[in-house]
């Protein structure tokens, strides 16, 4: 026996339990009376939403708030540790003297341009078009 029946069908009976309409509704009960793997399939989906809607969601619930409260007050505390901190202010100070070094740079260089160009400027005038007599 088959385990899967068509990725058409799978498809079809995925949206036929999320949206329950007639006119699939009909179409998924002839196909599930000569298709063993789509009604199993459905079987199983039916009975996980029977479970589920047996099961109280309030415990789970209620756990699942503390751990998660739990869990967040410990990020909170490891965010306070000393390493943490000091980490966080490196970084700001790395950021700010990373940037000031980027300013001093760009203005050191523009200046060596502008020195360079004077340089040259002294170093080589313009040269003289040398006029031959004719
Ligand atoms: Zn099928």
């Amino acid at each position: 026996m088959n385990d899967f029946c068509s990725e058409n069908w799978e498809r079809k009976i995925q949206s036929f339990l999320h949206q329950p309409t007639q006119g699939v509704k009909r179409e998924v009960q002839d196909h599930i009376r000569i298709c063993p793997a789509c009604k199993s399939a459905l079987d199983e989906h039916l009975g996980i939403r029977k479970v589920l809607k047996v099961l109280p969601d309030e415990e789970p619930g209620e756990e699942f708030d503390r751990r998660l409260s739990r869990r967040i007050q410990f990020i909170k505390q490891e965010r306070n540790r000393p390493v943490f901190r000091y980490f966080e202010v490196f970084n700001i100070f790395f950021t700010i003297i990373i940037g000031v070094m980027i300013v001093v740079l760009f203005f050191l260089f523009s200046r060596m341009a502008e020195s360079i160009e004077k340089k040259k400027d002294k170093q080589d005038p313009p040269k003289q078009e040398v006029i031959l007599p004719d």
